[in-house]
């Protein structure tokens, strides 16, 4: 039997294996069809300050008052929980560190020899 998952749309099932139907796609939000760029504005519907309980309708307002209690917005990215990339091992000093090794073996120093370099 074919996979199949609920739609939300018509309440029915639907085949994975077979496209999606059209009628049952998320309605795309509508856009203009003159050629201009979607604007993001300042204005927003009311939200509520968590410091001080004030309302705002301005994200500027918002971001002004949260800046002003030394509060930091992080937004919702989920590459900001992700862990650090580790240093790359320094290949050159690695190479170095061996070749000076070498030269002391070949010069023939012994171990408490080489306990004398740092
Ligand atoms: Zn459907």
């Amino acid at each position: 039997m074919a996979h199949q998952r609920f739609c939300k749309v018509c309440r029915g099932w639907h085949d994975l294996d077979e496209p999606w139907p059209h009628n049952c796609l998320p309605e795309a939000p509508q856009r203009s069809d003159l050629p201009c760029p979607s604007v993001i504005g300042d204005t927003m519907s009311a939200v509520q300050s968590q410091l001080t309980g004030k309302l705002y309708d301005s994200k500027s307002q918002l971001r002004a008052e949260y800046r002003q209690h030394g509060v930091v917005e992080v937004g919702n990215d989920p590459a900001r929980l992700r862990p650090k990339p580790k240093a790359k091992t320094d290949r050159k000093a690695v190479k170095d560190a061996v070749h000076k090794a070498e030269a002391r073996f070949n010069r023939g120093e012994r171990t408490s020899d080489r306990m004398k370099f740092k």
